[in-house]
């Protein structure tokens, strides 16, 4: 079989739909994006957009580092959640820190590149430290103040909050609090004379370079006891990924990371290999890409259909219950995170569900013989295997 949606950049589909663009036209981007231009036949109805690019954001960059996000403003379908990628600098003597903080959602969080110190209090002033690498995860509940600071290699990484209006920049900073509190109430707070509340910054930090972090023992506290491992961190790159026909899976979720309320599925999807048709029955889904290309059709109530592409650094969404499936349309692996604000992963396998029913129930359904019926197959697939069918056409 052969996509003859990916021979042309012409919107055509065969000789009888569609036409010549003269433009204007952005070809590069309409290459990016093979199933907008010329959408499946089985597309229907008018969904809403369910993708942005986090190359499509504004950047702040900050001395030590530099932040962007895909919330509900650039992508208004994703109201569960929404993504901050941010950057902190590597350095010999100082490296990135993200400013002491707190918020009013909860953050969750992946190690993209690189490695960071977090630190956290909780509530019984306890303190948390950890050093998060590359594959790691950590949750900050709502409230709990905390930072993060590169180490020597610098870091990159996501956050997610379980607000899809949450932006990055309404957070609640330590040096903000300060400086908008009267000079007489800090010092009468502290016990503190007028020449040292002077001495405190008026300007805004938020991310800056900082003497790079000691070693981690150095930094454990003995009030927390033995502080071996945090409650708020999880080394997701330490365990195996679960091995499907076509790819890998890793969950994370309240059953193996007690504090989290937000889950996660890293998925890997070998050349050719697809992430099965399925839905997740608690939540929306909100996604990273992080390699390859895919494409992704969603199915929603009153017939609707619509296909996006998706390449590294892309943001998907996908509305609660509705019906899905992602394809690795690229020559390489490629892979992306699921997040859910629900403290357990959930979903239903199209195929899983279908071969759990008595088979007479299907047959009256789908009208197929009844060898193909009783060789679905009921365990979870997650990623089913496939041949790649036809190479790009660039
Ligand atoms: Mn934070
Ligand atoms: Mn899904």
């Amino acid at each position: 079989m052969t996509r003859e949606r990916n021979r042309s950049i012409e919107p055509m589909d065969g000789p009888r739909l569609g036409g010549t663009e003269d433009g204007p036209r952005d070809v590069m981007r309409e290459r990016e994006h093979p199933d907008m231009l010329v959408p499946p036949r089985t597309d229907s109805g008018t969904l809403p957009n369910l993708r942005f690019s986090f190359s499509d954001t504004h950047m702040l960059l900050k001395d030590g580092g530099w932040t962007r996000e895909v919330t509900e403003r650039e992508l208004p379908a994703a109201t569960a959640i929404s993504g901050v990628n941010m950057r902190l600098n590597p350095g010999e003597h100082e490296t990135g820190l993200r400013e002491l903080h707190w918020h009013k959602a909860n953050e969750w969080a992946y190690m993209i590149s690189g490695a960071a110190r977090i630190t956290i209090v909780d509530t019984e002033a306890n303190l948390f430290v950890d050093d998060i690498e590359t594959g790691d995860l950590w949750f900050f509940p709502t409230g709990l103040p905390h930072s993060i600071q590169a180490l020597e290699q610098g870091c990159e990484f996501l956050l997610a909050f379980d607000d899809g209006g949450f932006s990055e920049n309404g957070t609640l900073l330590l040096t903000d609090f300060l400086r908008h509190t009267p000079p007489e109430v800090i010092a009468r707070n502290f016990g503190w004379s007028n020449e040292i509340v002077a001495m405190l910054p008026r300007d805004d930090l938020y991310i800056f370079p900082a003497p790079k972090p000691g070693s981690l023992s150095d930094d454990l506290d003995s009030k927390s006891g033995d502080s071996v491992g945090s409650p708020y961190s999880f080394h997701m790159s330490k365990i195996p990924a679960t091995a499907c026909p076509g790819g890998a899976t890793t969950v994370v979720d309240a059953r193996n990371f007690p504090v989290t309320t937000i889950s996660c599925a890293l998925i890997r999807v070998d050349p050719g290999g697809m992430r099965e048709l399925h839905w997740h029955p608690n939540a929306d889904e909100w996604q990273l890409f992080l390699e390859g290309e895919a494409r992704m059709t969603v199915f929603d109530t009153g017939s609707l259909a619509r296909t996006f592409n998706f390449r590294a650094g892309d943001v998907g969404t996908v509305p609660r219950a509705a019906g899905h499936y992602i394809e690795n349309i690229g020559n390489g692996p490629m892979s992306f995170l699921a997040l859910f604000a629900s403290p357990r992963y959930q979903d239903i396998s199209l195929q899983s569900w279908l071969a759990a029913l008595p088979p007479e129930l299907v047959k009256a359904h789908l009208r197929l013989p009844d060898d193909i019926i009783t060789a679905l197959k009921r365990e979870n697939q997650s990623v089913v295997a496939g041949t790649l069918q036809k190479l790009r056409n660039d």
